[in-house]
């Protein structure tokens, strides 16, 4: 059998496995999906839409790892009541304490919910990137998050992340070789990788989208978003665990995400080369992602912001 085809055989199998444990959870309104990945490793996935007082802002793909000693979380919700809502779907599962939270990124979702579990204990722990574009971006996010989620906003306290790592570092966990990898700027201004080496399965926040087309916003560095992807392709995961759609392949990752990127970047090149202005981006036919979800209200923008940041390469 090639190489190639034992691989998509491989993950084919390790779908399947997946999908034999999966279920659905209501939780105060979320709904909130939880799949097994391999024994004691987990991805629970949000909804792709927008931020609602539904949705508790935990409109992301989260995971967690079950150690001998308790759970490490990544990502910690979008509120208090989020946080709240990822507990309680992680104790259907075990009823261990949420020892650790690792934030991949300083987007609402990924860390607002932190205060919730420091005050029982949990470290949280990120890169030195992350945590200074939580600190930076913390209190505008809060604003339009408690506007979106109503009164489930009640009782959130924004809390970026306690510990900070610069380099690769591994954790030092009772029977989990889990690394925190730093991959600088993509949608935010630094993004962070966890990395279990031995599972070959990777979280990787928001440097990944499947499903739905990814967002390009102001604070996002799109040519760095593609340095970022290219260190997950050295990795050479067989689960990626993405920041929005459910758990992939890194071929679908590539076709997602990295392809989206790169698209983006030669198309908004011809029309500068061109001495066109922005508006003309919104010309660019982007029809060949409009399978993605929220490709009508995102791709015009993505295009723009795209033009904006090439404009001063
Ligand atoms: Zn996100």
């Amino acid at each position: 059998m090639k190489r190639n085809q034992y691989s998509v055989l491989k993950c084919a199998c390790i779908f399947l496995a997946s999908m034999l444990s999966f279920y659905v959870s209501m939780v105060k309104g979320s709904s909130l999906e939880v799949e097994q990945l391999a024994p004691n490793i987990y991805s629970v996935i949000g909804p792709l839409e927008q931020r609602s007082e539904l949705n508790l802002a935990n409109n992301a793909t989260f995971g967690f790892i079950i150690s001998e000693s308790g759970v490490i979380l990544i990502d910690s919700g979008g509120t208090l009541e989020g946080a709240k809502a990822l507990e309680e779907i992680i104790h259907t599962i075990t009823p261990k304490p949420i020892t650790h939270i690792i934030n991949t990124g300083g987007q609402d979702h990924r860390w607002f919910g932190n205060r919730y579990f420091t005050d029982k204990g949990a470290v949280t722990l990120t890169s030195t990137m992350t945590q200074a574009d939580q600190q930076q971006r913390g209190s505008l996010q809060a604003i339009s998050t408690a506007i979106l989620t109503g009164k489930n906003w009640s009782g959130t306290d924004p809390q970026a992340a306690q510990r900070a790592i610069s380099v690769d570092t591994t954790l030092d966990i009772p029977g989990i070789t889990l690394q925190i990898i730093p991959v600088g700027p993509a949608h935010t201004g630094g993004e962070t990788l966890v990395w279990l080496p031995q599972k070959k399965v990777l979280f990787s926040g928001d440097v990944v989208y499947v499903e739905r087309m990814l967002g390009i916003g102001s604070q996002s560095h799109h040519r760095e978003w593609i340095k970022a992807f290219e260190k997950i392709v050295e990795l050479n995961p067989d689960i990626i665990v993405p920041g929005h759609g459910h758990p992939t392949t890194l071929k679908i990752a590539t076709q997602d995400t990295y392809n989206y990127l790169t698209f983006l970047r030669n198309e908004v090149d011809k029309f500068l080369q061109a001495g066109e202005d922005i508006s003309s981006v919104n010309l660019i036919d982007q029809s060949r992602f409009s399978y993605l979800k929220v490709y009508e209200q995102i791709k015009n923008r993505n295009a723009q912001r795209v033009f904006e940041e090439m404009e001063w390469e």
